[in-house]
């Protein structure tokens, strides 16, 4: 494929007057080891996912960046888009240096349209001010991902971000309408719209969503908003073991007939970790697994329902207690010990690997002895949590002490493989919310068919003919 032959050009001292005569001099950043190290990774663990851009743009226009993307192709420059880099693969790092291109400054919110329950924003809006701005009216955004006061909404949409309420809600290429994208040669163009249904030509919008920032910029985004629910209810539910846990979760849905709008699993390790790290004993001393559930309505005696036929069905189906939050603070401090997992096994070792699998729901049985044999034959620590509604786990990979560097950085590849593997032997895939970025590109041909690839790599080239845009992204180089 031809665009993997490119020989990318530097930025010199005159490309960047040309950057700075675009978006004004305030509004670059070159030479300044300091301020653009900021720029030099994302969530990503691990020295070599640092990449240092060659400088830093901010601009402030889809006119901006239409003529640094035409500037960038004339000169044969890579150009990198970022969010708020809190990307857990790799995708906002100039992996080939560059120019990287922050929409940091895109950040407003446009439009809140309540006769058609659609907002338009920018893409460097924080995605929790999109429900701030909308709480008022009875309306919020239900695709948020679980680092909903970090990320930006640009970020969410080019990584289609999910979370902890996807089961019910789905994922964030539900709510996106319409795009207004700059493609990487610099045109800017206006797709989809304020409109529920569209088979107008091929769907490029739901293109967009997932694209990981390779094949066009997003610089408007229209988002569908949907009715707030008023009532919230959590329910904490230690189980003897993994397979009791996941068994209980289609029964509330066809027995119980509830969607629940979250369903997280902790393995038993994770439960112990998180307890030990904010300092509380777990809720039952023989916990295997634990499920939290929760249930969002439109009046408290529905969620008080809706909580009330779960627990039946919990204790039925085995569960060693339950315990009902049904106040905000009771459910705060519930979801507190869920919250801080990512952060409880990242204080741990600055070695490991967080990668978010999925498995099909009734699969989750079978796939975490698995993991724990894995564990065992590496001799790694790998405990799996997250949001088993839909069968999306979170395997943290974490180096034990009395493993060196040296052996962990041989080891890791092959263990991500074998656990890459197994996820797709049970029919799921290597991330369900990640992506792919740089971190999981060379794991690619392990998830998806040769044909599918090449098919992949002549959309990236008939949008990036010179793969100016994202290059060292998803596909394996
Ligand atoms: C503690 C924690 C919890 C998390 N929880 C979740 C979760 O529950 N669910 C989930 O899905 N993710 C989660 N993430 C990962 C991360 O927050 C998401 O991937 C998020 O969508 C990234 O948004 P960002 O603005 O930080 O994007 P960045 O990391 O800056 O960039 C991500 C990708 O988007 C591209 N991009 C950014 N802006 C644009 C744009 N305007 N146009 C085109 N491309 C663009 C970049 O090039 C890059 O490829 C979590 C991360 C952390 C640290």
């Amino acid at each position: 494929m031809a665009n993997t032959d490119i020989t990318y050009a530097r930025v010199t001292p005159e490309i960047v007057k040309q950057l700075e005569a675009i978006v004004g001099e305030p509004h670059v950043v070159f030479g300044d080891t300091e301020r653009m190290q900021d720029y030099s990774h994302d969530e990503v663990t691990g020295a070599e996912h640092v990449h240092m851009p060659e400088v830093v743009v901010k601009p402030n226009s889809a006119a901006e960046i239409s003529e640094i993307m035409k500037l960038a192709n004339r000169e044969r420059i890579p150009v990198t888009p970022r969010g708020a880099g809190s990307g857990l693969s790799g995708g906002a790092v100039p992996v080939l240096g560059g120019i990287l291109l922050s929409i940091e400054r895109m950040n407003r919110i446009l439009e809140i349209d309540r006769a058609n329950m659609m907002g338009t924003v920018e893409p460097g809006v924080v995605t929790n001010a999109i429900n701030d701005a909308v709480q008022d009216d009875g309306l919020f955004y239900a695709g948020y991902p679980m680092s909903v006061e970090m990320c930006f909404i640009g970020g969410n949409v080019a990584e289609n971000a999910g979370g902890g309420r996807a089961i019910k809600y789905g994922v964030t290429s539900r709510y996106v309408m319409g795009l207004e994208v700059v493609l990487p040669t610099g045109e800017i163009v206006q797709m989809g719209g304020k409109r529920v249904k569209d088979v107008t030509g091929y769907d490029l919008v739901h293109l967009m969503v997932g694209s990981e920032g390779t094949l066009g910029i997003f610089t408007k985004i229209i988002l569908r908003l949907m009715p707030q629910p008023v009532a919230r209810a959590v329910l904490l539910v230690p189980f003897a073991d993994v397979a009791s846990a996941i068994g209980v979760v289609s029964r509330i849905m066809t027995q119980g007939r509830i969607i629940p709008s979250s369903v997280e699993f902790m393995d038993r390790l994770t439960v112990e970790t998180i307890y030990a790290y904010v300092g509380e004993t777990p809720p039952h001393p023989n916990i295997g697994a634990m499920l939290l559930l929760e249930v969002d309505a439109f009046s408290p005696a529905q969620a008080e329902a809706e909580y009330t036929a779960i627990v039946n069905i919990c204790l039925e189906a085995g569960a060693l207690d339950v315990f009902v939050g049904d106040t905000p603070a009771k459910i705060k401090k519930m979801w507190h010990p869920r919250q801080i997992a990512a952060e409880a096994f990242k204080v741990q070792s600055e070695y490991q690997s967080a990668e978010d699998l999925v498995v099909p729901l009734a699969q989750i049985p079978e796939f975490v002895p698995e993991l724990e044999r894995l564990s065992r034959e590496y001799n790694v620590v790998m405990p799996c949590f997250g949001h088993a509604g839909d069968g999306n786990l979170h395997v943290h990979v974490m180096k034990k002490p009395e493993t060196s560097v040296d052996e962990w950085q041989v080891l890791l590849p092959h263990l991500l493989e074998e656990v890459y593997r197994l996820a797709v032997r049970l029919g799921g895939t290597i991330s369900g919310e990640h992506g792919i970025g740089s971190k999981r590109a060379q794991y690619l041909p392990v998830a998806l068919d040769p044909t599918l690839i090449a098919v992949q790599k002549r959309i990236k080239q008939s949008f990036d003919p010179l793969n100016i845009l994202n290059p060292g992204k998803i596909f394996p180089t």
